[in-house]
């Protein structure tokens, strides 16, 4: 089961599994307790929390994770290229697209608590080990060490892969876009190329930080429109 939070500035995610639960993202710095009394309103107490799982190491998905990671005990999970980001509380280089993007940039570009991951998460993670059933894909683009999250029901958690509409999601939320920033080396070449490789996985309905739930449809034909440009 999964459910959607609206924090800020990103949204968390939290999949229920039939005894343990996983928790995907963390928002930006003070917003565990927030994610404890949702929990609690699913019926899941803290120690059932198997996983925290960061879709990348931004300020606004990583920022509230050693808080949570201290109030559960559980296990903190990062992909390895975007260890050190959360290591150093810091976003790493951003390559901001657009006027909307280049204006955030000083707000978000900020430095954050520090966590340490307990584990690195690749596409030979085993999730049923945290009770839920789903695997792990690599989708660089926005930072190199993004993953998503693709639940066996057809559910992606794509973090900032791509963003739903514009102003965080406010208006036109389930338009996908590109997301605001990609890593220094990175072009949005890569991007579609993780993409590809969530919609050739059987991803059906997107789940992103910033806006969204965005249909299969309509990633595909955002995806067709951006290529034909590119
Ligand atoms: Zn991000
Ligand atoms: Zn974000």
């Amino acid at each position: 089961m999964l459910n959607k939070l609206n924090l800020r500035i990103a949204n968390v995610y939290i999949v229920k599994g039939e005894k343990k639960t996983v928790v995907i993202d963390t928002g930006q710095p003070g917003q565990a307790q927030k994610i404890i009394t949702r929990l609690a309103q699913l019926g899941v107490a803290p120690k059932d929390v198997s996983l925290i799982l960061l879709t990348h190491a931004h300020i606004d998905h990583a920022g509230s994770a050693v808080d949570l990671q201290k109030l559960t005990g559980a296990p903190l999970a990062v992909h390895a290229a975007d260890s050190e980001m959360l290591q150093r509380g810091t976003n790493g280089a951003m390559k901001p697209i657009g006027f909307e993007a280049r204006l955030l940039y000083n707000f978000i570009n900020v430095p954050f608590p520090k966590s340490k991951a307990d584990l690195f998460i690749d596409e030979n993670t085993d999730l049923s080990a945290y009770g839920i059933r789903g695997k792990i894909l690599h989708t660089p683009g926005h930072t190199a060490g993004s993953v998503s999250l693709l639940l066996e029901e057809g559910s992606a958690i794509a973090g900032d892969l791509l963003r739903g509409g514009a102003l965080g999601g406010a208006v036109l939320w389930h338009i996908p876009r590109y997301p605001y920033y990609l890593y220094d080396v990175a072009d949005k070449r890569i991007i579609r190329a993780s993409v590809r490789k969530l919609l050739e996985a059987g991803a059906q309905k997107f789940y992103v930080g910033h806006g969204g739930p965005m249909s299969r449809t309509s990633v595909e034909a955002w995806l067709m429109r951006v290529e034909a440009q590119a």
